[in-house]
């Protein structure tokens, strides 16, 4: 069964160890990682069991993130704010 992260900016998704049923053991920088328009799929690299789905993060979370002093959260914040300045002055 996949653990399914609905909060991206809880930092621990990216660090716990997961066992696979495989055998395989570790945590999501050993996993292969599949990008898609509303989550990220993390999958064992042995048997391509996929292990973690993460949501990603709405403006709402990325908003309070960063006011919760979240420094990837200020990053993207800052990005998407640079960009809508960019766009109103276009
Ligand atoms: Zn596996």
């Amino acid at each position: 069964m996949a653990e399914i992260i609905r909060n991206y900016f809880m930092p621990r998704w990216r660090t716990d160890r997961i066992s696979c049923a495989c055998g395989w053991e570790g945590d999501s920088s050993g996993m292969q990682m599949e990008l898609h328009e509303e989550v990220t799929d993390y999958a064992c690299p042995a048997c391509e069991n996929t292990l973690l789905i993460v949501s990603h993060p709405d403006m709402q979370q990325v908003q309070q993130a960063a006011a919760e002093g979240n420094a990837e959260a200020r990053q993207q914040l800052a990005l998407v704010e640079e960009a809508l300045a960019l766009h109103r002055k276009a």
